[in-house]
């Protein structure tokens, strides 16, 4: 059985009501791969006017959500409040907020329990630094990052994994296809041994990382990459092409 290619668009802290708009008319009106599942994700300012004028099977997700139902919890958004919103995603553990905002490991595996218990489907990031790749830590530290999660939430049925090498992000330094392919493969393995070989099988793992349209043909080849995380690309045409990549 095939696993759905997926391809989400992480905005970060970038755009302005006119130019989501502008972003997201264009993914409307553009000529996409019928089978790719396609998820955006803007500053959270931004979910309702993005999933207000974003055509039906295109799907937004929230940047971060809280694990705790509502209350003083001044800054945060809760499961519920996205879901009411029809924001049906969230990305969860991204590297910026590990390493920016302090999030640990079990901090992030508390709130995609949260969110997958709420109903709210998670892309669940993880990914090692430079210093850890050359220390040949690599496996160590992304199967770390995942276990905190298998450890809370049994049904992985709605989280879809995103590796994403920290040196990679934003530096026009991508992974090879064979680097990526090692690290999917061993966290398909990982998944097999820890959650289930039902996980291990189904389970989307995203490669992230300087993805642009002209490394995400050769990558999304490789056996164990499922679709991409995108960043910076996601707000240019060129995102286009890197969701029909999988053609
Ligand atoms: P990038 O970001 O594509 O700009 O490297 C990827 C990500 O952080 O998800």
């Amino acid at each position: 059985m095939g696993r759905q290619f997926f391809i989400g668009g992480n905005y970060k802290m970038n755009g302005s009501i006119s130019s989501i708009k502008e972003l997201v008319t264009s993914l409307n009106n553009a000529k996409l791969d019928p089978n790719a599942e396609v998820v955006i994700a803007p500053p959270s300012l931004y979910l309702l006017l993005a999933r207000e004028h974003l055509r039906k099977g295109l799907e937004v997700a929230a940047q971060n959500v809280f694990d705790k139902p509502n209350g003083a919890f001044t800054g945060e958004i809760s499961v519920d409040q996205l879901r009411e919103s029809g924001i049906t995603w969230a990305i969860l553990g991204h590297s910026e907020r590990r390493v920016i905002l302090q999030e640990d490991n079990e901090f992030v595996a508390s709130k995609t329990k949260a969110a997958v218990e709420g109903g709210i489907s998670v892309i669940l990031c993880c990914g090692e630094s430079l210093e850890q790749r050359e220390a040949n830590k690599t496996i160590e530290i992304v199967t770390a990052q995942l276990k905190a999660v298998a450890d809370k939430v049994k049904d992985w049925s709605k989280i879809v994994v995103a590796y994403e090498p920290i040196w990679a992000i934003g530096t026009g330094k991508v992974a090879t296809t064979e680097q990526a392919q090692e690290v999917h493969a061993a966290i398909r393995e990982w998944l097999k041994k820890e959650v289930s070989a039902e996980a291990a099988e189904k389970t989307r793992i995203l490669y992230g990382g300087s993805v642009t349209e002209k490394n995400s043909g050769e990558l999304a080849k490789q056996a164990d990459i499922d679709g991409f995380l995108v960043g910076g690309a996601s707000l240019k045409p060129a995102f286009y092409d890197i969701i029909n990549s999988n053609q």
